[in-house]
């Protein structure tokens, strides 16, 4: 019996109360679990702050002095109690509210205290809430003990039923003993030696790694994790907790991106043929870039090869994707093969239709269109048409991937914007035919590469990291609310050289809550403001039929302002359009403020983008206005955005099939450390391919348990 799969609630502390709420709120159901609850940061106990010292926005802070007086104040659930502690060089307040008696009965004024907290300023004075108090006399033991004091993050569920990261740490301290884990005696009480029990022979990387990476073995690893003696013991633990967690990563990623390889024979494209030869000596509307032409030769590569395409197409907003898509669907018609785009949002959709058949004009390409809306007779004819062959290209959204679309024969798949479609939907799409397809996925969300080939997997990766000749950047302009008036006066300006303009809200309905410019008091605003003008209006919960019909009439220039939603966000194309303004900008994120942007800038005329928010910005969201402003490149923007936000929030990373969850590495940061541990599960790859050395039976097992565990989560959640 493994020690370290116990429940977790027959541990000293824990009881089943305390393991419940240790399994809902961090998954913790078991030792191991619990050993590997990393705290997010220690606090060196050795450094005192003077309170004349303190400033705004300090993390965790050591203070040391005494209280002077309580008081009771507020009534029923306001009811708290409050403190005013010094040092002799200041005052601050401490405030609690839970636990009042058991406070009131523990601390006493005149007795000095080190107290450790995060500052926040109320009624202009330094105030904590439920800080950590020990007597001063204590802490040099606690200090010797420990060094830094690990503090967990605690989900609120679990502070407000008292268990805090203080508690945490107990709970560590006691896996830790009942793992046998005891600093044996030595000559010099100071001088830690530890015994470290059972933990030593649970190591669960191989010891050739350990020795080649120069890692430290799990058991020291994981006491250092939590207990770090001192500064330099915690970085070689993290380095190796890293290590471990991306190398399984990648192992996982590269063992199923192998064994696809293996089993998976692409369907064999062998010639460029007429319809692709046709459209490009008597169709293409404009000449290639340079980006393009070789994008196009990386697919022709691809599905020439004799395995299956999976490749990812980066490429910023305006940059073309859309030529290279129906470049692509023609190599797969000249090799008998259908193809078919799948977009996000039917308008999108409808405007790809538009936009294929415009430009293959009067070749002989059967294009025909499928959505939730594509209806009854229609729907029939579409449906019998992809199943006898006779449609050679299909465009639409999801409805594409329903089982009830039979393909006579589906040789690529275009997948446009992924980052709204997950690896399940792409994997649906590979039983569409006896061989899967070739898939060619297009976003303009770009991520670094090593980002990519985690995220999603084993897909290979092209970059159009050129715009078409002649494009002028949007000039992007932060504005407040009050400025109404500045920005109507700039949309009339615009609209008067006979342009067009887009005015994007967050919501749709005025909500009680957030108190935002709502779409439809926005709409009536403006058609007050510009009589003179037609106004057109797009939003989510419109019938799509409505929608269209509004859409449409803004592409034909017969409304000049189109107040929407974020729906038209992904891939609209109105080159007409010259102005956008993004009302409560605030409330964007990057990637989604670049994308909206996209919509203009498409013609050749100068184009402005306009955010538009309220006067109280927080740091982030001034970053993110200020980034706005000063680039148009969505590569840099990507990166500023993957700064801001961490990965965690990458759109699309929960369905991404990611094997199991990282707790301490992270993919954009540590990508040099990725780097390495790839390497490493290359190399075991290759010298292991059948799985079957001794040194390397631990790597597969610990891969499944991982992998076990992930899954176990999912279901219980
Ligand atoms: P995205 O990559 O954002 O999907 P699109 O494919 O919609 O971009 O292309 C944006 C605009 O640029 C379209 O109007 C398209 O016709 C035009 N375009 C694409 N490639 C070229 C090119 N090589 N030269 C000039 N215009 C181009
Ligand atoms: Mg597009």
């Amino acid at each position: 019996m493994n020690i370290l799969t116990q429940d977790i609630k027959y541990l000293k502390g824990v009881g089943p109360k305390r393991a419940k709420l240790l399994a809902d709120e961090l998954k913790v159901h078991t030792l191991q679990d619990l050993l590997y609850t990393f705290p997010y940061k220690y606090i060196d106990r050795s450094e005192i702050l003077h309170i004349r010292d303190l400033q705004e926005n300090m993390p965790y802070v050591q203070i040391k002095g005494q209280i002077i007086s309580f008081a009771l104040e507020g009534v029923g659930r306001k009811r708290r109690l409050t403190a005013i502690f010094t040092d002799g060089t200041g005052y601050v307040d401490i405030v609690w509210f839970a636990g009042l008696k058991y406070i009131q009965n523990t601390y006493k004024t005149g007795v000095t205290y080190l107290l450790l907290g995060k500052p926040t300023i109320f009624n202009q004075r330094f105030s904590f809430s439920h800080p950590e108090i020990d007597k001063a006399e204590d802490n040099a033991s606690v200090q010797r003990k420990m060094g830094f004091q690990p503090i967990y993050s605690i989900p609120e569920k679990m502070r407000k039923a008292g268990f805090t990261s203080r508690a945490m740490t107990q709970l560590m301290y006691n896996a830790f003993e009942t793992l046998g884990v005891r600093q044996a005696s030595t000559a010099l009480p100071d001088e830690q030696q530890l015994n470290y029990g059972v933990l030593e022979r649970h190591e669960t990387l191989p010891q050739y790694i350990i020795s080649k990476y120069l890692l430290r073995p799990l058991h020291e690893t994981l006491i250092a994790a939590h207990f770090p003696r001192n500064a330099e013991d915690l970085p070689s633990a993290i380095h190796r907790l890293k290590f471990e967690e991306l190398f399984y990563l990648q192992l996982d990623i590269l063992r199923y991106m192998k064994n696809r390889r293996l089993k998976s024979h692409g369907l064999p494209f062998r010639h460029v043929g007429t319809n692709f030869m046709q459209f490009y000596n008597e169709h293409l509307p404009f000449e290639l870039t340079g980006a393009q032409k070789r994008v196009i030769k990386e697919i022709r590569h691809d599905t020439f090869s004799g395995t299956q395409m999976n490749r990812l197409l980066q490429g910023d907003v305006g940059s073309g994707k859309t030529m290279v898509a129906l470049m692509s669907c023609l190599i797969a018609l000249d090799n008998d093969f259908q193809a078919c785009i799948m977009a996000p949002t039917e308008i999108l959709a409808e405007q790809h239709l538009a936009t294929l058949r415009q430009q293959l004009g009067d070749m002989p390409v059967r294009v025909e269109l499928l959505t939730g809306i594509v209806k009854g007779k229609k729907r029939r004819e579409v449906l019998s048409g992809i199943a006898d062959g006779s449609i050679q290209i299909l465009v639409g959204t999801h409805a594409l991937i329903e089982p009830t679309v039979k393909f006579h024969n589906l040789g690529l798949v275009v997948i446009d914007e992924q980052h709204r479609f997950g690896v399940k939907q792409r994997a649906m799409l590979w039983q569409k035919n006896v061989k899967p397809p070739h898939i060619l996925v297009m976003t303009a969300t770009p991520i670094p590469r090593t980002l990519a080939m985690t995220v999603y997997g084993d897909l290979d990766v092209s970059v159009i990291d050129e715009l078409p000749p002649g494009r002028k950047p949007v000039k992007t302009i932060h504005y407040y609310q009050d400025a109404r008036q500045k920005l109507y006066d700039g949309i009339r300006y615009q609209l008067q050289l006979g342009r067009q303009a887009y005015i994007v809200y967050p919501l749709i309905q005025e909500s009680e809550k957030i108190d935002l410019q709502n779409l439809e008091e926005g709409y009536e605003d403006i058609c007050s403001y510009f009589p003179e003008y037609s106004v057109g209006k797009v939003h989510g919960k419109m019938p799509p039929a409505e929608k269209d019909e509004q859409m449409q009439a803004f592409i034909r220039k017969e409304t000049q302002i189109l107040v929407s939603t974020t729906v038209i966000e992904v891939g609209v194309n109105v080159p007409n359009a010259s102005v956008m303004a993004i009302w409560d900008a605030q409330r964007f994120g990057l990637a989604q403020l670049h994308q909206l942007r996209g919509r203009v800038g498409r013609g050749a005329e100068q184009s402005y983008c306009i955010l538009v928010t309220k006067p109280e910005l927080s740091e982030d969201t001034r970053r993110r206005i200020q980034i706005m402003t000063e680039s148009n490149d969505g590569f840099e923007i990507a990166e500023e955005d993957l700064k801001l936000r961490g990965p965690g929030d990458l759109e699309g990373t929960q369905q991404s099939g990611m094997p199991f969850d990282l707790k301490v590495a992270n993919i954009v940061k540590d990508s040099a450390l990725m780097q390495q541990a790839r390497t490493a599960a290359e190399n075991v790859l290759e010298l292991d391919p059948d799985e079957t050395l001794p040194q390397n039976r631990i790597l597969w097992k610990q891969l499944s348990l991982l992998k076990d565990d992930s899954k176990n989560y999912s279901a219980i959640s």
